[in-house]
């Protein structure tokens, strides 16, 4: 599918993992001209800083210790060729592991780590609609905390095991080991984590246009999104 328009403003995409949100938030940045900013990669790479300097995750210390990381994060905008930084390293295949991904949630989850990338993700925004025109934004409060006035709001859902399975094939496709039982234990383990956290929890903002993905390819939510983005007056 070849999108001919032009993105205008800013689309947030929300929900958990395994919707399809990343491919297809991607897809919809790169072929209407926009900015793409994946939030979940900048969780992962201060998540991996706290593992690096030996900190357990799951403790207040933890706390501290990722908000020092923060200046040391770059995001790189480009849908063609997104990454996250940690001192100019690339750590896109470490973030992905499984030792980020078990440890995400509890560092995502503190107050003043959150309050320093929110403030990282309204600049970056900002800066993705001064050069692009247009951004598409994707995480977990996009529409409900970082930019709740966005004129397109989408929230994606799908069964847990569809969300699994879909899950383990993007493990075995990046050179991991796939296991269904344990990719569903996480993806259970990693939603109640998120939707019960204090600050920010995962939800659907209220205005939010909500997409079950269990039976839609790609395609047919990206094609919905494009309707949607059309009838807003954001894709010209
Ligand atoms: O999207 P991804 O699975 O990479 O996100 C990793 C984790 O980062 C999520 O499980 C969640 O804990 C956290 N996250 C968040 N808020 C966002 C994006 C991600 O809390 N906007």
């Amino acid at each position: 599918m070849t999108v001919t328009g032009r993105l205008r403003g800013i689309v947030a995409m929300d929900g958990p993992s395994g919707t399809g949100k990343s491919t297809v938030s991607r897809r919809l940045a790169r072929e209407s001209g926009a900015a793409y900013l994946d939030t979940g990669a900048m969780y992962r790479v201060l998540t991996l800083a706290v593992l690096r300097a030996g900190v357990d995750p799951a403790s207040d210390d933890a706390e501290p210790v990722a908000v020092a990381a923060t200046p040391r994060l770059r995001s790189v905008t480009d849908p063609s060729a997104p990454a996250a930084l940690l001192d100019d390293e690339d750590v896109e295949k470490e973030i992905r592991g499984p030792e980020v991904t078990q440890a995400v949630s509890a560092v995502s989850a503190r107050p003043s780590v959150r309050e320093a990338l929110v403030e990282r993700q309204r600049k970056l925004i900002a800066d993705g609609v001064a050069e692009k025109g247009g951004i598409v934004v994707e995480g977990r409060d996009i529409g409900s905390v970082v930019v709740p006035d966005a004129p397109l709001k989408v929230y994606l859902t799908a069964s847990e095991e569809i969300r699994a399975a879909r899950r383990e094939a993007q493990d075995r496709k990046a050179g991991r080991i796939g296991d269904v039982e344990k990719v569903l234990a996480d993806v259970r383990r990693r939603d109640r984590l998120d939707s019960t956290r204090k600050t920010s929890p995962l939800h659907a903002a209220k205005d939010a246009l909500v997409l079950d993905t269990d039976h839609l390819s790609v395609d047919d939510v990206l094609a919905e999104l494009l309707r949607l983005a059309r009838e807003r007056g954001i894709l010209t």
